[in-house]
């Protein structure tokens, strides 16, 4: 009778139509279990239950190997978007403030930006969003488990507390949207015992001080704009291109621009070593590819930005056969988010062909919704997807770079223009 009840049927109003959901629970505990309470796993279950699904979402942060963590939303909330874009705001202040004299705004001499002031901010900020996801999922009935998930198989999520504790949960459907981290170069001596990454910088109490930022992807020009404009020595470590996949004209421009405002490059070095000296700075050995020869210098903080892993070992997805990209580790899907196991999908940063970024994932894990719940068949087109990047010279691009165009319709196929507006 317990298990009838439980069974209901329930007649729901949406947009004016009237909406038959069946919710699954006299089978299965949910309807739908999301492991992963980031930007695309969150807007999936809020949107499941307001179409009336039973939906538990399951979010778990590992701590870095410095120790920094993090409470519900994932990676843009917390060591991403919002803080990296609010840190580019201070520096932009600070370049507005130098500007201002020649305004004729009257100002001291010398201006000093202030670390801890900054970060407190930024990280009172995070906390209110992370609080603000928590209402929202309580308002939506969306049932939150801090807990790390794993798969048992293709209904059933095996959910671990941080004191060890098991809890077992059955879903109709399972998706995984458990994003990724960034990656340390563990070859390295000292890369992990003494080095930082995007997942602990805007997290630190004090200033990073004199810091050595290696690699040269989006993350890396943009922590190392923003720790150059509020005032630190930064220096950028690039083994060959910067903003590679980006239009390389552009990226040209970018790193001249950084360039001029006073980050340094370290063009064509690999770094071989990091040593913590008595005094307690670092010491960094490279390499320059060219010569072949070896450098040395020393620096407060060495803050790796050498790609991103997706968060795919702890899942047991080999068990279950689900399909990983070998090369990647990131999971194979269909166009419409299926896996190669039924009931199972996964979308965001951990599946496979899918850009990077927070509002796709947030469209993708919408549609999702709709179409498990039968509502439409509308898939998420990844096509020409708009995207900024934040360095001090804001970049922002859609569509093709011309060295894809060119790779994929030849040189004499397209036409490119240098405009200036
Ligand atoms: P995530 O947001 O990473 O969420 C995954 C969640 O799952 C995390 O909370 C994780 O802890 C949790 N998890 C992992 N494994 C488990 C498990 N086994 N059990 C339970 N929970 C688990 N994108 C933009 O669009 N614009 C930007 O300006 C931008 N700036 C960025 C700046 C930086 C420095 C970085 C690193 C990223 C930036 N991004 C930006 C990318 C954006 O943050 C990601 O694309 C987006 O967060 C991906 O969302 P997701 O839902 O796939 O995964």
């Amino acid at each position: 009778m317990a298990a009838l009840c439980r069974g209901r049927h329930r007649w729901k109003g949406l947009k004016g139509l009237l909406v038959f959901t069946r919710n699954f629970t006299g089978r299965y505990d949910y309807d739908l279990v999301v492991i992963g309470g980031g930007s695309g796993g969150l807007a999936c279950s809020k949107e499941a239950a307001q179409l009336g699904q039973k939906v538990a979402v399951l979010d778990y942060v590992e701590p870095t190997a410095k120790g920094t963590k993090w409470a519900l939303g994932g990676t843009c909330v917390n060591v991403g978007c919002i803080p990296k874009k609010l840190m580019h705001q201070a520096a932009l202040l600070g370049t507005a403030i130098k500007d201002a004299k020649k305004y004729g705004w009257q100002m001291p001499e010398t201006v000093h930006h202030d670390w801890a002031t900054m970060a407190e901010a930024v990280q009172n900020h995070v906390r209110s969003l992370n609080w603000g996801h928590r209402v929202q999922l309580q308002d939506k009935k969306v049932k939150y488990l801090n807990l790390k998930g794993s798969m048992l198989d293709e209904h059933t999520v095996r959910g671990l507390s941080k004191a060890g504790k098991e809890t077992i949960l059955t879903a109709k459907n399972i998706v995984i949207a458990t994003g990724g981290r960034p990656k340390y170069p563990t070859q390295i001596p000292g890369a992990v015992e003494h080095g930082i990454t995007s997942d602990d910088i805007f997290w630190l109490k004090r200033a990073p001080g004199k810091t050595l930022v290696v690699g040269a992807s989006y993350v890396a020009l943009e922590c190392a704009g923003f720790l150059t404009g509020i005032g630190l020595d930064t220096t950028v470590m690039v083994r060959s291109v910067a903003l590679r996949g980006f239009d390389q004209q552009m990226a040209g421009l970018v790193t001249d621009y950084m360039e001029a405002y006073g980050t340094r490059f370290m063009w064509r070095s690999v770094p071989k070593r990091v040593d913590k000296l008595s005094s307690g700075t670092l010491q960094v050995t490279w390499s320059d590819t060219e010569t072949g020869r070896e450098h040395k210098d020393t620096y407060d903080s060495v803050l790796w930005a050498v790609g991103r892993a997706p968060e795919t070992k702890a899942l047991g997805l080999d068990k279950l056969g689900v399909q990983l990209n070998k090369q990647s580790g990131k999971i194979l899907v269909g166009p419409d988010e299926s896996t190669s196991v039924p009931n199972v999908y996964a979308f965001g940063d951990i599946s496979e062909g899918r850009p990077e970024l927070t509002p796709t994932a947030i469209k993708a894990g919408k549609l999702l919704a709709h179409r498990l719940v039968g509502h439409s068949a509308d898939l998420m087109n990844y096509d020409s997807v708009a995207t900024t990047v934040f360095t001090p010279l804001e970049y922002g691009c859609v569509g093709l770079s011309e060295e894809e165009a060119e790779r994929r319709h030849g040189k004499d196929g397209i036409e490119s223009e240098d405009t200036c507006w």
